[in-house]
């Protein structure tokens, strides 16, 4: 009890600070604030119990934390503004690229109706998927494979969220995006600064790209 106290005050101070950046970058992204959907979301989801095990003192200060295999979860600012950006009001059917730990499609399945999301390394997705079923995050299916193809049985898609870095944004993915859905993807070179990317399909199947912020991910890497 003692230390479910302890993460709720962290996690309290946490979406202060969430807050605080989002009106720190409204000139970059267009937001002052982000959406109470958003902020519900990352107030539900506990992100200690998506860090490696030792790490939970680490988990709620505003930055990434490694989770194996070379990858990291997302500094939890990221995390709402990407989910933000999508503009989600909770009947949503959505695609992640880069399940990772879980956390952000944790996230997502609180602020849409349903989250596919796709894991290129095995190891990391089987774990996240038994995290999320621990969790009864029921709403979130996970695949192990290549994210460049995207989830063709599944599409259309309403929105798509990529959590890893391609140079440029996926042929598939595009396709998958229901008309006047919307996609946000890390644009740029592995090792390099990228471009938090937002793509909107319009109804008309025309598709615009906006430039909102300079991110750090990790690479998309190249499936089998
Ligand atoms: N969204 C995650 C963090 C993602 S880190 C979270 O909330 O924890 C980026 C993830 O993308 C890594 O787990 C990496 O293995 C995965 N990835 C990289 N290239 C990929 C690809 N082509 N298809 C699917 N996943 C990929």
């Amino acid at each position: 009890m003692a230390e479910h106290d302890s993460f709720a005050e962290k996690h309290r101070r946490l979406l202060d600070e969430i807050a605080q950046d989002a009106r720190e970058t409204a000139f970059w992204t267009g937001r002052k604030a982000f959406s109470d959907n958003t902020m519900a979301a990352m107030a539900a989801v506990p992100r200690h119990e998506f860090v490696r095990d030792g790490d939970e003192v680490v988990a709620y200060i505003n930055r990434p934390q490694p989770i194996g295999h070379g990858q990291t979860i997302s500094q939890p600012y990221i995390v709402a503004l990407m989910t933000d950006l999508l503009d989600l009001d909770g009947t949503e059917k959505v695609l992640e690229i880069g399940t990772g730990s879980g956390y952000q499609a944790a996230v997502l399945a609180h602020a849409a109706a349903r989250v596919f999301t796709i894991e290129v390394v095995a190891e990391l997705g089987w774990a996240a998927a038994d995290r999320l079923k621990a969790l009864q995050y029921g709403n979130v299916f996970v695949r192990i494979g290549d994210g460049y193809q995207g989830w063709p049985e599944e599409a259309p898609f309403d929105a798509i969220i990529v959590t890893a870095a391609p140079e440029r944004i996926p042929e598939a993915l595009i396709a998958q995006l229901r008309p006047g859905g919307r996609m946000i993807v890390p644009i740029g070179r592995a090792h390099d600064r990228q471009t938090l990317t937002l793509v909107v399909k319009g109804l008309d199947g025309k598709v615009t790209v906006d430039s909102v912020l300079p991110v750090a991910f990790v690479p998309m890497v190249k499936g089998k």
